[in-house]
């Protein structure tokens, strides 16, 4: 992956191992702190999710420190696939900006309420969006439209145009996030 501007820079310390975010293969080079409270730790990360990360950080404007942390602390905020928001503009789920993981509301302290079926989880709604597909969708449906788009926004076919190759970057984060956690689905419906 490129380097851009304002990017962070590979660690010469970094320890030799995997990027930190599920199922990455990349070596984590680039480290981010924590949490605020301890800004000394590191999480590693390889460059795509180490700006993912750092976006995630922007998510939490607004709330307060021990709500960062809490939201940080919990497995379950990181073990989502975390969206990069602030590319998506104006996108943003204004109930996800609200109470992102339910902390305003103590929702984390009680059991989860059983999903509602028929309604997109909210960290999967951008990505949907993105594909133009409707909840719920399958992996066929999922495979079968991202080949439509990979083929409209493929550089080859836009004369290396920059924002059609940006627009098939989010597709294919769009399309990865959709298909692992169609995959998880699979997998505990068969457990
Ligand atoms: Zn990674």
């Amino acid at each position: 992956m490129p380097r851009r501007r304002g990017d962070p820079r590979p660690d010469p310390a970094a320890p030799r191992r995997p990027c930190e975010a599920p199922d990455c293969p990349e070596p984590g080079e680039y480290r981010a702190p924590k949490d605020r409270t301890r800004l000394r730790e590191y999480r590693w990360f390889c460059l795509q999710h180490v700006r993912e990360y750092n976006l995630s950080w922007d998510f939490y404007k607004g709330l307060q420190p021990d709500q960062i942390e809490t939201a940080l602390r919990d497995d379950t905020a990181w073990q989502r696939p975390t969206w990069p928001l602030g590319r998506l503009g104006g996108r943003i789920d204004p109930e996800l900006l609200r109470d992102p993981f339910g902390i305003l509301q103590g929702r984390l302290d009680q059991p989860q309420k059983r999903p509602d079926p028929a309604r997109p989880p909210p960290e999967l709604r951008a990505a949907l969006d993105l594909l133009e597909l409707s909840w719920p969708t399958d992996s066929l449906a999922l495979k079968t439209r991202y080949k439509e788009l990979a083929k409209r926004y493929h550089p080859d076919v836009n004369g290396g145009d920059r924002s059609a190759e940006e627009r098939l970057k989010d597709i294919n984060r769009a399309y990865s996030l959709l298909r692992n956690r169609l995959a998880q689905t699979q997998a505990s419906a068969r457990a």
